[in-house]
C-alpha cells in the first residue's frame, strides 16, 4: 500500500474515501462532523453534562480527565469487527486494512478542534454553565481516540499522538485488539485501552463477528504487547447480561496475559443499532457489575477494587502495586516526555487529581 499524506489544499476527489456521501449525511444527522477524508468528531454527552453543571464522566472520576475539555474523535471510520453491542450499526464501513487518502496529523488536529468548538458554540448561553467552565471548554486538554471505527489503523497514529502531546493534550486510545502491528508503532500514549469483549474464542466470534479469521491470535498478540508497554494500560470489559458475563476463568487468563495497570468493567448500554441484537434486559445493573467484578477479583490477586461510577455502571480495578494512585499526573507526564528519558506508568500516577492546565 502506498501511503500519501493529503495536504489541506489538495483535492482527493478521485480517490475512494472511507465513507460515502450517503453515510456522511446520516452521521451528520447523528451529531458527527466529518474531518478531512477519514476522521470525525462528536461532542461527548459527558462534555455537555459537565458544561451543564451535571458532573464529569467516569474517566474524570477515575483518572482526572476534565470532560468539558475533552475532544472525542476518531482518525478512521472503518473497523474490522461487527460487534453486536456496538451502537453505530453496520452502515459504518468495515475493512481489514486502510484504504483511501491519508490526511496529515496537523491537519486532522486543527480541523477536529475547529469542528468540536463549532459544535459547542450553542452552549455559550446556558445559564446552568459557569463562566469558568465555558471559558475552559475552548482549551482542549484531552483527546479520546475512540468514537467510531478503529482510530489505531490510521497509518500515522504515532505521529498524531506525538502532535497532540506537543500541544499538551493528553491521549487516550481505544482499540479492539485486532491490530498488533499498529500497537508496536506507538511510542508513548497517556493511556492505551484494549477492549476485550468475551472470555473465550467461540463467544468472541459470536459477539464481535470479526473479519479476520485469526482474530483470536491477533487479540493474544495485542495482549502480549500490552504487557510490555511502559505507559498506562487498561483492559475494558463490556458486560452483557446473559451473553458474556460468564467464564471468569477465561477473563482472568486474558487479563493476566495483558497485565494491564487498570481493568474497567462496564455495563453494556442498550442504545443505537445494538438494540437489534439485544434487549434492555441485557444491561446489567450496578449491583450485577459490582458482583461480577468482585468474583473476577478473586482470580486476580494482584488487583484491587478501587472505585465505581454509578451513572455509567462501571467499576475500576487497579494493580495493588499502584496503591490506588489512579489519577494521572499530567504535568509530570509532559515533563517526562520532554526529558526524552524512558519512564514507567507508575511515574505519572497520582493519589490526587492533577489537572492538565
Ligand atoms: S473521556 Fe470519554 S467519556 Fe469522558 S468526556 Fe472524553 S469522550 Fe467523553
Amino acid at each position: 500500500m502506498q501511503l500519501k499524506i493529503i495536504q489541506p489544499s489538495e483535492s482527493s476527489a478521485k480517490e475512494k474515501k472511507q465513507i460515502t456521501s450517503g453515510q456522511e449525511k446520516i452521521l451528520e444527522k447523528q451529531g458527527y462532523r466529518l474531518v478531512g477524508n477519514h476522521s470525525a468528531v462528536k461532542i461527548c454527552g459527558w462534555t455537555k453534562n459537565m458544561l451543564n453543571g451535571k458532573g464529569g464522566c467516569y474517566k474524570y472520576v477515575f483518572y482526572g480527565i476534565r470532560s468539558h475539555q475533552c475532544l472525542q474523535m476518531t482518525t478512521s471510520m472503518f473497523c474490522a469487527s461487527r460487534c453486536k453491542f456496538c451502537w453505530r450499526g453496520l452502515k459504518a464501513p468495515v475493512s481489514k486494512e486502510w484504504y483511501g487518502p491519508i490526511d496529515s496529523p496537523e491537519h486532522i488536529i486543527d480541523h477536529a478542534i475547529d469542528a468540536h468548538l463549532s459544535l459547542l458554540t450553542g452552549f455559550g448561553g446556558n445559564p446552568k454553565s459557569t463562566q469558568k467552565l465555558l471559558d475552559e471548554r475552548k482549551d482542549i486538554r484531552h483527546v479520546a481516540l475512540s468514537l467510531t471505527g478503529e482510530p489505531i489503523t490510521y497509518p500515522f497514529i504515532d505521529q498524531i499522538i506525538k502532535s497532540f502531546h506537543k500541544r499538551r493534550i493528553s491521549t487516550f486510545l481505544v482499540t479492539n485488539a485486532q491490530y498488533p502491528e499498529q500497537i508496536k508503532k506507538i511510542d508513548k500514549v497517556t493511556q492505551l485501552y484494549l477492549s476485550i469483549d468475551a472470555p473465550n474464542k467461540s463467544l468472541m466470534e459470536k459477539i464481535d463477528r470479526p473479519l479476520f479469521p485469526d482474530f483470536w491470535e491477533r487479540m493474544e498478540k495485542c495482549l502480549d504487547l500490552l504487557k510490555t508497554r511502559k505507559y498506562r494500560t487498561c483492559i475494558r470489559l463490556t458486560l452483557i447480561k446473559d451473553e458474556n458475563m460468564t467464564d471468569l476463568e477465561g477473563y482472568s487468563q486474558l487479563i493476566k496475559r495483558g497485565h494491564p495497570d487498570f481493568i474497567e468493567l462496564k455495563s453494556y448500554m442498550w442504545v443505537g443499532a445494538s438494540q437489534n441484537y439485544y434487549k434492555v434486559e441485557n444491561m446489567p445493573n450496578m449491583d450485577e457489575v459490582r458482583n461480577f467484578s468482585k468474583e473476577l477479583l478473586k482470580l486476580l490477586p494482584e488487583y484491587e477494587y478501587v472505585r465505581e461510577h454509578i451513572p455509567s455502571r462501571v467499576v475500576l480495578l487497579a494493580k495493588k502495586s499502584l496503591k490506588k494512585k489512579t489519577w494521572i499526573d499530567f504535568p509530570k507526564f509532559f515533563k517526562l516526555l520532554d526529558s526524552g528519558k524512558s519512564f514507567k506508568s507508575e511515574d505519572y500516577c497520582s493519589r490526587v487529581i492533577m489537572p492538565n492546565k
